[in-house]
């Protein structure tokens, strides 16, 4: 996983939800910064894509 500096501090939050996805299951994650918004998740095989409609919080990321 490579990923940006930015995200480097969202990285503990999401790891759980990371993982799930990259399982498979992109649904029912809800937003570790809002706890409010239902995450809409994406994995295409390499990248790696969480946001959140509620509050607007993304989350990128990369399979080395
Ligand atoms: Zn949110």
């Amino acid at each position: 996983m490579d990923l940006e500096d930015d995200d480097l501090d969202a990285l503990d939050a999401y790891r759980a939800i990371i993982d799930e996805v990259i399982a498979g299951r992109v649904e029912g994650h809800h937003c570790p910064a809002c706890r409010e918004g239902e995450l809409e998740c994406r994995f295409d095989g390499t990248r790696i894509t969480i946001s959140c409609p509620n509050c607007g919080k993304f989350f990128e990321g990369e399979l080395a």
